[in-house]
């Protein structure tokens, strides 16, 4: 059994220690690391501050079989004898793999120790920015590069007034040409971001530092500068930036000192020299990711580091794999601005176009007979990224105007072409894994890999299934040719209010139990009356029907709203009597209300008059529509709280009751941070703040879990609650039937940026229509229990037989457990095999 050392369970050592034990799983593996954390992603870092918390970002614990070494980093390697130390304890290695990573580059220049200096990195960084940023107003970023970019950001998102100062006299330099920076640049300013290109900072000083060269003889004469924070940041030119905050993301540099100091091969720029198979200058020790240096070069990105870890784990099970280079592509939404440079964007020829309207820039590179693609830059649009990257080596595969002009006509790719560059899988491996019966990018991404890395290869993937003619198609069934959001204009612009006019206008046949309901969905969500009036009743499905959920004896739960689950003495004692009267076996749900199992159809009707007369109203948990806004008890009883929990929650589900939509809508207010309430596994979720509240989206619990991501903060209750009626109203306009909302912003093109987009910038110029229909919604709501009650009509329909009214299902019987009836259940008819 051989003993492998890994040092550093960042993502790269965690892709080797996990590739190796799939394939060698006998051997002993020791992973020493320095974080007190497992692997988390670092390239998704900056979700942390849209929302992500640290489980979301986490890689996964590693099986049994490993033997992790958390907080515990690696000092010395003694190559003699085979042994890395800890400060803790030592571990032979038969094979030693170094995995450090790199460290934030910090320019040498006095102050950047002082209080208020951070760097970009890991978790711990990202905590102690958000921690500090509570107290101050502005920000200062130095490094305009990609991840000064994401720092920017993320003090955006904390609500910093934000300047990134760059050496470089463009922003991102080292994938962008100046005219690509200059188009970045706009996008960003028109954020509000500050940008000081073609700038060095010479130091950082602090109040109490000023305060002493300020006395006399200290030569500073200037008067006190506004409260900020505490932080002058002094540039080379000799102007002051004032600010309370700096953030250093300008580079990084390889972690190779365990490497040096053991006497390792190093590069001439830093990093552990290693050869093609990731070996360093000891037969025995391997370096992979940032730290190692191929032919001299380190590379900055998680896939060519990935690529090593697979060598290593190759040749240490015998294989012979080597490293064969890496592609450096590099695509981005930066502050909401698509980003993309791919190949060498540097080549003998280049050809440009530039849109400064509209700010999109395009530049290709190609070879000196202008047949070969060599690389490109995209900035504003980065649509053709899929298709130019995948053909970078091999010839231009469009008309270069219409590629430019983002007119791509069909274009064939060689089936060389590396589609998913994170796993390196190129065009034939994908058609092969569709011929074998992968139907969508889940499977794609199961048997190849593909699209599980930066979700950039995407697009080119549905292209790929579509051309291979699986079908992509979104229309709602074989009677409509149209996708949900599109019967849904359809219906709202040509005002039609019934299945049967919009069937004989815009779609064939006679319809099935697929449109029905989601047609009997759209005119609900349109205040098209009652959901069992007129033909509209024959359109639901089976709980619509009945306005109650069918149980699996046959008979139905009746579940009354408990707005916020606060509820007096009062009607808990009639729910507790009906419940009694009735012979319903009562439970409580996980979404703070009582649900009571076990009624037949004929007697849902007084149920419901006893709980209407009591004041309940239907708490549609059978329908498509807003569930519950759950709530913890914030400031009315809490110590912790910082908001009125209660209030909001039911404001919120009072305004939202009744809003029929593609799925099922759930909500919950936490009153802090501790969030009580679970906020963040809902569609919509807030959390109090101490100046409001923050607004989370898309999240769910059940079969795939998700947390919400955070998409406003700090809102004051007005603004709050027009925010959530825009996201709402969008959502249910434009999602697919039975979609919810974590899968339909995963799918929105520009995500939770387009979202913010649409609801609070009004880029569509939609926001107008979309509060007018909320508030139509709230003024036209009226309970759907109320309305059949007063209605003999829609009350006929509530019997077991059409033909004898008065005869209860014989079917149906009872038996206690607990105090309580249970369902008998009868036994399946036998099918006897022939
Ligand atoms: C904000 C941000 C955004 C990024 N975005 C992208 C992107 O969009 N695309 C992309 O490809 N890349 C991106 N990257 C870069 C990507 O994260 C790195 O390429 C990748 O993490 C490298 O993996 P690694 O294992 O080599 O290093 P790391 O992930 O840094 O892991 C190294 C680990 O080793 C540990 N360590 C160091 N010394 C020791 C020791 N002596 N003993 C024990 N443990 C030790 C460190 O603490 C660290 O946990 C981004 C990085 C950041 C910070
Ligand atoms: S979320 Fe906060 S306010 Fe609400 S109950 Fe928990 S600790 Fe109290």
């Amino acid at each position: 059994m051989k003993r492998i050392v890994v040092i550093g369970d960042g993502m790269v050592g965690r892709h080797f220690t996990t590739t190796l034990r799939e394939r060698e799983p006998g051997w002993s593996v020791t992973v020493l690391a320095e974080e007190n954390r497992p692997a988390y992603d670092r390239v998704r870092l900056s979700a942390y501050f849209d929302g992500a918390t640290a489980a979301d970002l986490s890689l996964g614990e590693l099986d049994d079989g490993v033997d992790l070494r958390l907080g515990e980093a690696a000092v010395r390697v003694d190559r003699e004898r085979h042994v890395v130390h800890s400060a803790l304890s030592e571990y032979p290695y038969d094979a030693l793999v170094i995995a450090t990573g790199s460290y934030p580059f910090v320019p040498p220049i006095p102050g950047t120790d002082s209080p208020g200096c951070f760097v970009y990195r890991t978790l711990d960084d990202l905590e102690a920015i958000r921690d500090h940023a509570a107290g101050v107003d502005r920000g200062v970023v130095v490094g305009g590069g990609l991840l000064g970019l994401e720092a920017a950001n993320a003090l955006r998102l904390l609500g910093l007034d934000t300047t990134v100062v760059e050496f470089a006299p463009h922003l991102m330099p080292a994938q962008l040409d100046e005219a690509g920076g200059a188009v970045l640049r706009g996008h960003l300013e028109q954020l509000g971001i500050r940008i000081a290109c073609g700038t060095a900072v010479a130091a950082v000083t602090t109040d109490a530092a000023e305060r002493q060269s300020a006395t006399p003889g200290g030569g500073n004469t200037e008067p006190p500068r506004a409260a900020s924070g505490g932080l002058r940041l002094t540039t080379s030119d000799g102007t002051h930036l004032d600010t309370g905050l700096v953030v250093f993301a300008a580079g990084v540099r390889p972690r190779d000192a365990i490497g040096r100091d053991s006497g390792l091969a190093m590069a001439e720029r830093g990093g552990i020299t290693v050869d093609d198979t990731c070996l360093t200058s000891d037969p025995d020790v391997y370096a992979i990711g940032e730290c190692a240096a191929v032919d001299g070069r380190c590379f900055g990105l998680v896939a060519p580091g990935y690529a090593m870890a697979e060598v290593v784990v190759d040749r240490l099970c015998g294989g012979d794999a080597r490293f064969a280079g890496a592609d450096t592509s590099t695509k981005l939404k930066l502050l909401g601005v698509d980003v993309a440079s791919f190949g060498a964007p540097d080549g003998p020829l280049s050809t440009n176009y530039l849109d400064p309207t509209e700010g999109v820039y395009a530049k290709l590179a190609l070879s000196d007979d202008a047949r070969t693609l060599l690389g490109g830059i995209l900035v504003g649009d980065t649509e053709p990224y899929g298709l130019l990257r995948a053909s970078v080596g091999g010839p231009v595969p469009a008309r270069l105007a219409d590629l430019l002009a983002r007119a791509v006509p069909d274009a064939e790719l060689p089936d060389s072409a590396q589609i998913c560059s994170c796993h390196a899988v190129t065009k034939s491996a994908i058609t092969s894994a569709i011929a074998e019966g992968a139907c969508d990018v889940a499977s794609l991404g199961a048997c190849t890999k593909a699209g599980s890395g930066c979700g950039s290869c995407v697009p080119l993937l549905k292209q790929l299934l579509a051309d291979s003619g699986v079908s992509q198609n979104k229309a709602v069934c074989e009677h409509f040719a149209y996708s949900r959001a599109e019967l849904f204009d359809i219906v709202r612009c040509a005002g039609i209010t019934t299945f049967s006019d919009l069937i004989a206008q815009h779609g064939t046949g006679r319809g099935c139990e697929v449109c029905k309901p989601v047609v009997a969905s759209i005119l609900a969500s349109l205040d098209n009356g009652h959901i069992l009036d007129g033909e509209q009743a024959a359109l639901q499905d089976t709980n619509d029907h009945f306005l109650a959920n069918l149980q699996r004896n046959g008979t139905y739960s009746v579940v009354p709203r408990v707005p916020a689950g606060e509820i007096t003495p009062e009607k808990l004692i009639t729910i507790g009597a009906i419940a009694r009267d009735y012979g319903l076996y009562t439970k409580i749900t996980g979404a703070q209300r009582i649900d009571m199992f076990g009624a037949r159809v004929e007697q849902l009707p007084a149920i419901w008059r006893r709980l209407v007369d009591a004041g309940f109203e239907s708490g549609h948990a059978y329908g498509k529509a807003l569930r519950t806004v759950k709530s913890c008890v914030g400031t009315t009883w809490c110590r912790y709280g910082v908001q009125d929990s209660v209030t909001l929650a039911i404001d919120l589900e009072l305004r939202y009751r009744g809003l029929r939509s593609p799925h099922k809508l759930k909500s919950a207010v936490s009153g802090c941070a501790r969030e009580c309430a679970e906020a963040r596994g809902k569609d919509f979720g807030i959390i109090a703040t101490e100046a409001g509240w923050n607004l989370y989206v898309g999240g769910n619990g059940g079969f795939t879990p998700r947390h919400a991501q955070l998409l406003l903060s700090d809102l004051d209750t007005e603004s709050l609650v027009r925010y959530i009626d825009r996201f709402l109203m969008f959502y249910v306009r434009t999602a697919d039937r039975l979609q919810r909302t974590a899968a339909w912003l995963e799918n929105l093109d520009g995500g939770l940026d387009y979202l913010r987009e649409v609801i609070v910038d009004d880029r569509l110029g939609i926001c107008a229509e979309l509060d007018a229909a909320m508030d139509r919604h709230v003024a036209s709501y009226r309970d759907e229990w109320s309305a059949v009650l007063e209605d003999p009509d829609k009350l006929s329909r509530f019997v077991s037989f059409v033909n004898a009214p008065e005869t209860p299902d014989p079917s149906i019987r009872f038996d206690t457990s607990r105090g309580q009836p249970l369902p008998v259940m009868l036994e399946r008819p036998r099918v006897r095999a022939s």
